[in-house]
């Protein structure tokens, strides 16, 4: 039987948008201050989640909401489940909108709105897709769930609650990230390090005091902002010639500005996402081989040496001895991404290691626990995610890869990604869309949005296959 799945989806455009700008007016951001029972991240993810799940009794699906952490929409029958994993919780707006973010539009054939590609663009075309299957009147040997989680943006304690109670969908697919297929994903490591920093020995002759250091807001992200407090009676005439001299041969931005008492030093580097540390410019990195041709005090010098004994160059973990690959996903990656030091108080980086699948994190953490040592650091915090990995035969990917390729004619081999996504909640679970590829990338962004077109096209391809992976 051979079914004009596109064709199919496109009756149900109206209505999917109607549904959509619905859902998307929703302000679903995390809301600590009108959690209750039954609500646990606040009143606004709570009506998200009812708003889906009525959307699902309406149709004549069963329907259960756990406790207001996640719910789900099933239909058909069967021991099996099949799983569509998406999320009603959207980021904050941020500034710089044309329009409402929650007062959705649609302008150039674009559906803009907080959300609506990450990720209530995909629910609401997952709904579309499981009325399309069930208004086909398609058998099915295995029940089908569209399990909505409400807190992917921030803890995924939607997913882990969730899971505690209700059985893990035997396949399973999230619509979160990218087409066609994410079947791999690195493991994600975060560590902080910290330590003790006393209070500077009498200086030296011409030494200078490391009083503070600063740079980065979070782990996964490559510092572009760097700063230094220097203190000391040294020659500030020649500090500030050295300092020229560096920033002209490395061709980077930053300044000296001079006071009373100290010197404050300012580097620019290039943000970047912490999966690709070696694509930023790390403004931590390079003020630390700026402050290595300076004499800094005992405790100062040591933390600028930590950074470039042990980051400095080296994204790929050689300088801490875990330089690692694997042929599914590549090289673990390193980003210094927060550095704190204040003289007499403390130092402290926090790290973002991603590493392969067949990487062992508890060799990776004591072998960094071993080499900052010397440096007066400790790990004091560990932030865990395993990696996730779908062999590329699987027949979860193989179907979806069959039902990409069939109905765009495109290529849909399945590959790996740095960064961690939704999928990893699922055993097994791949990405499958939304975003198609070369498309901008406009989730967590102001103006998000996503090409209708898309979203129908979408929906019609989660429709086959929740028809080909249940039937
Ligand atoms: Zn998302």
């Amino acid at each position: 039987m051979s079914i004009h799945w596109q064709q199919k989806m496109e009756a149900y455009r109206e209505e999917l948008l109607e549904r959509l700008k619905e859902l998307c007016s929703i302000e679903s951001v995390l809301d600590e201050s009108t959690a209750k029972t039954g609500a646990p991240f606040g009143q606004g993810i709570a009506e998200a989640l009812d708003y889906m799940l009525k959307l699902g009794e309406k149709e004549g699906f069963l329907t259960k909401n756990i406790e207001g952490y996640a719910g789900h929409i099933e239909y058909g029958e069967g021991e099996e489940i099949v799983g569509i994993l998406t999320h009603l919780d959207v980021v904050p707006t941020g500034e710089g909108w044309t329009s409402n973010p929650f007062e959705p539009e649609i302008r150039d054939g674009k559906f803009y709105a907080r959300g609506v590609q990450d990720d209530k663009g995909p629910a609401i075309a997952a709904f579309f897709a499981l009325k399309l299957v069930k208004e086909l009147g398609l058998s099915l040997n295995r029940r089908v769930r569209l399990i909505f989680g409400t807190d992917e943006e921030s803890q995924w304690r939607d997913v882990k609650y969730y899971f505690e109670r209700e059985p893990m969908p035997d396949l399973a697919f999230t619509p979160d990230a990218d087409f066609p297929i994410i079947n791999a994903e690195k493991g994600l490591l975060d560590l902080t390090l910290s330590g003790s920093a006393e209070t500077a020995s009498a200086m030296n002759e011409g030494e200078w005091k490391l009083a503070r250091f600063e740079a980065g807001q979070r782990p996964n992200m490559v510092p572009d902002f760097a700063a230094v407090r220097l203190e000391g009676d040294g020659d500030v005439f020649e500090l500030k010639e050295q300092i020229q001299d560096f920033l002209l041969t490395h061709r980077i931005r930053g300044y000296a500005e001079e006071a009373d008492d100290h010197l404050m030093l300012v580097m620019e580097g290039v943000a970047h996402h912490g999966s690709e540390p070696d694509q930023g410019v790390n403004a931590a990195y390079c003020m630390a081989r700026l402050l290595r041709g300076i004499q800094l005090d005992k405790n100062g010098n040591r933390y600028i040496s930590l950074i470039h004994d042990l980051l400095d160059d080296s994204y790929f973990g050689e300088k801490l001895g875990i330089a690692q690959e694997d042929e599914q996903v590549g090289r673990l990656t390193v980003n210094g991404g927060v550095f704190r030091y204040e003289s007499g108080k403390g130092q402290h980086v926090e790290l973002n290691i991603r590493y392969p699948i067949s990487g062992d994190m508890e060799s990776i953490r004591n072998q960094v626990a071993e080499k900052v040592h010397p440096y007066g650091l400790e790990i004091t915090h560990v932030d865990h995610k395993p990696g996730n990995y779908v062999r590329p035969d699987h027949p979860l990917v193989k179907t979806l890869q069959n039902v990409y390729e069939e109905q765009t004619g495109e290529k849909g081999e399945p590959f790996s990604i740095g960064g961690a996504t939704y999928a990893r909640a699922l055993r097994p679970g791949v990405v499958f869309g939304p975003l198609f590829p070369g498309h901008p990338e406009k989730a967590h962004q102001k103006d998000e949005f996503m090409v209708v077109d898309d979203l129908v096209k979408a929906a019609a391809l989660y429709a086959q296959a929740i028809y080909e992976l249940a039937k």
